[in-house]
């Protein structure tokens, strides 16, 4: 059998395993779940997925961004057009982002899942919110400090790892955007070294594609660790728990990231890209269920990156430059989430949000999406900025504000909602990506 045909077979054997896993596993997590003992399920089956499929990621994450980056800018080669394509990539991101919240916000306007609560059903929810939000202590504190952090303190933290003082600091802290910054500098080093750096260049080369090779071992593993990871969060959660005004929050959520992740991305991807949409989805679903898995975006990259450059037909230089600052700054299915999570939480304390407070959503939920940080939950954190944000506007009208602990309500459920978030925010890099690829072909010449 020729290699091209050894390699579409494992593809399909690989396909298969992860379509089994995944029916397999919520399927398990269903006849485990305890609704008396939910937490004592959980913790077994989730650790066995980090070890099968999110820590064998993680390893390899900073090496891949470093190696990734150095040659994708070093094959760029020209500051300018490497500026001009930064702006291009960081205007798609904005819009994308914008746009998705703007979908979400109309959504949770119009299925309203939290409108029309009696004021018992209210209060006792809020009640169960506000004891789900003190049992969860560590969660508590971070979200606290996202209050208090605000939007100008994410924002700080984020110019302060633009410039990062060790890139081998921000490296050990797992902060990607002071890696990327470092190696765009020294790829555009190389890049202008001319013939001294060429052995450079060609190391750098050679280590990404054993990259790739290392990352397609551990895609072996990902049926596994994504049926461990089922079993241990619908194990926790229970599908029984998808019922009520917050079963009706999670399919406004849902519906939303169908509409973005389904019509809107593979609309842009064939005006923009002159792609099928779909056929490029189909082409990247590795990534997108890596990303489902493991409700990490950073965790996924070097999936993506493989994914885009091998079934994806993206080109290496636009995809080792747009993934990796994608992954940390474009999270479109986050930014459409914290705007139907706020808004719902106001809907269920029986606040009227005026147009005013709705644009304000949509800009602190887009906001809060580029600072929040690809890993599990992140989100969850900053749409403490997004709630904090609508609040303030409604004590300038002399509005009561809503209690953080609001929030509470939809901590149990947020792992599920997570997960389909994390697949459209990958799904967002890769079309950026794609689109990319348009701009900066591999067989252009470098300049
Ligand atoms: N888990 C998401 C991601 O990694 C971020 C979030 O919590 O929304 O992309």
């Amino acid at each position: 059998m020729s290699q091209h045909g050894s390699a579409s077979r494992r593809g399909r054997i690989q396909t298969l395993a992860i379509f089994v896993a995944l029916i397999a596993g919520v399927f398990v997590g269903q006849q485990l779940h305890d609704p008396l003992d939910s937490q004592s399920v959980g913790a077994g089956w989730l650790l066995a997925g980090e070890l099968f499929l999110l820590r064998p990621l993680q390893m390899i994450v900073i090496p891949l961004v470093v190696v990734a980056v150095v040659h994708g800018i070093a094959s760029i080669g020209d500051p300018k057009r490497l500026g001009m394509l930064g702006v291009l990539v960081a205007a798609f991101y904005l819009g994308c982002m914008l746009c998705a919240a703007t979908i979400g916000t109309v959504l949770v306007e119009t299925m309203r899942p939290g409108a029309g609560l009696s004021a018992e059903e209210s209060s006792r929810l809020l009640a169960l919110g506000e004891n789900a939000f003190r049992a969860d202590g560590a969660r508590m504190d971070r979200l606290v400090s996202g209050e208090t952090m605000g939007i100008g303190g994410a924002w700080q933290s984020i110019v302060q790892q633009l410039l990062p003082k060790s890139p081998l600091g921000e490296a050990a802290a797992g902060n990607t955007i002071g890696v990327i910054v470092f190696s765009i500098v020294l790829g555009l080093g190389l890049a202008v070294g001319g013939e001294r750096t060429t052995r450079a260049r060609e190391v750098v080369d050679g280590l990404f594609h054993a990259l790739l090779t290392v990352i397609q071992w551990i895609l072996w593993l990902m049926p596994i660790g994504l049926f461990c990871f089922l079993v241990g969060i619908v194990g926790r959660i229970g599908l029984g728990s998808i019922a009520g005004p917050v079963g009706s929050y999670m399919l406004t959520v849902l519906l939303g990231l169908f509409i973005h992740g389904f019509l809107v991305l593979p609309l842009l991807a064939s005006i923009f890209a002159r792609t099928n949409g779909w056929s490029f989805m189909w082409s990247v679903r590795r990534a997108l269920i890596t990303g489902f898995a493991t409700s990490s975006s950073n965790a996924t990259l070097p999936v993506t990156v493989r994914e885009c450059t091998t079934h994806g037909g993206c080109s290496q230089r636009a995809t080792n430059f747009v993934i990796p600052l994608g992954a940390t700054l474009n999270l479109d299915g986050t930014a459409l989430y914290e705007a139907v999570a706020a808004l719902f939480l106001f809907q269920l304390c029986g606040v009227d949000l005026t147009t005013g407070d709705l644009v304000i959503a949509v800009l602190t939920a887009t906001l809060a999406a580029i600072g929040a940080a690809g890993i599990p939950s992140a989100g969850l954190v900053t749409l403490v900025i997004v709630v904090a944000a609508v609040n303030t506007s409604l004590a300038g009208r002399g509005v009561e504000k809503i209690p953080l602990s609001a929030i509470g309500i939809i901590i149990g459920v947020d792992r599920l909602i997570d997960m389909a978030r994390t697949m459209v925010n990958v799904w967002g890099d890769c079309v950026g990506a794609k689109i990319v690829t348009r701009l900066a072909p591999d067989d252009a010449p470098a300049i």
